[in-house]
């Protein structure tokens, strides 16, 4: 199946979204990225520039150039207009979230267009009820770094037509050359669901003095073949993140195993949160 989809938006250009943003490009895609403000436009060109050089001086891409030439960024969301696709890839906050799928639902005009968010944990069905239309929107969840990960979650809600789906699949799969999988709409979909336990129970670990967490780490990489282990992968994704995504676990699900341990809320509390503060489970830089 075609996805017939050649204009993308992507809303945020951060971290996530100028990922996005740069492999529908490397597709072939036009994209427009919009930003929140004129620094934050500069900041999301800057990254997206460093990114495709990158790619080019490693041979992954012919010419950085020719991919810049199909990304606009700019702090307008009514450029998304005439969009095929949009994704939305702003903070994982939901007042923020829900108020831009009800502007999204006004700014863009063909009815056919998919309005797809990045969420990690925010349920898709509330922000397909801030639209006029719940069949058109889904999740599109990808993987840090964006770029290189081949893995992409598909999200539909209890109110996404099948047809929605069938075409973020083919875009994804076919368009992108990434991987999907399916999954409902609960907190978590499969990958997090799965891995923030894991790393809680590592936390739990090193809290309880069982073990220290270079060999918790060993243990994972040279016992079970992991490229890195928990606690290292922990100071990677961020630990106010991993916590955050912990807790809407919890709040879903109830369950123990996904209650955030003293001692990570005490390292977020204590701005230790991982290789992007330079300290975490290991100190870095
Ligand atoms: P980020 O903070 O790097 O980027 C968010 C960007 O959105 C910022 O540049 C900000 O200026 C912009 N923004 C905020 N409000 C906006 C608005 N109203 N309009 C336009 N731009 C706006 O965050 P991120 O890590 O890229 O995460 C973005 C989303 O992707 C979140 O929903 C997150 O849960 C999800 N996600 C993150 C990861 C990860 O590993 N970081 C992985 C998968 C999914």
């Amino acid at each position: 199946m075609s996805s017939s989809i050649e204009r993308v938006g992507v809303v945020g250009g951060g971290l996530m979204g100028s990922g996005i943003a740069e492999v529908c490009a490397r597709a072939g895609k036009d994209v427009i990225v919009v930003e929140s403000s004129t620094a934050a436009v500069e900041a999301a060109r800057t990254r997206l520039e460093g990114s495709l050089r990158k790619a080019e001086s490693r041979g992954k891409i012919e010419s950085a150039d020719a991919v810049l030439e199909r990304i606009t960024v700019v702090d307008d969301l009514a450029a998304l207009a005439d969009r095929d696709l949009v994704v939305e890839a702003i903070v994982e906050d939901e007042k923020a979230k829900t108020e831009l799928f009800r502007r999204l639902d006004e700014v863009v005009t063909s009815p056919d267009a998919i309005l797809a968010s990045n969420t990690s944990s925010i349920p898709i069905m509330k922000l397909a009820v801030a639209t006029q239309r719940p069949s058109h929107v889904l999740g599109v969840h990808f993987f840090n770094p964006v770029p290189v990960l081949k893995l992409v979650e598909l999200v539909p809600s209890l109110m996404t037509d099948s047809e929605t789906t069938e075409r973020a699949r083919a875009f994804v799969q076919d368009d992108l050359g990434k991987n999907a999988i399916d999954c409902q709409d609960r907190a978590g979909f499969v990958v997090n669901a799965l891995l923030i336990p894991f790393i809680l129970s590592a936390i739990r670990m090193l809290e309880s003095g069982f073990a220290t967490a270079e060999d918790i780490d060993q243990g994972l990489v040279l016992g079970a073949a992991h490229p890195q282990g928990p606690l290292a992968l922990a100071d990677l994704i961020g630990l106010d993140t991993t916590k955050a995504v912990a807790e809407s676990l919890y709040e879903e699900f109830k369950e123990p195993l996904y209650a955030a341990p003293p001692l990570l809320a005490r390292m977020v509390e204590a701005g230790l949160l991982g290789r992007k503060t330079g300290r975490g489970f290991y100190t870095y830089g």
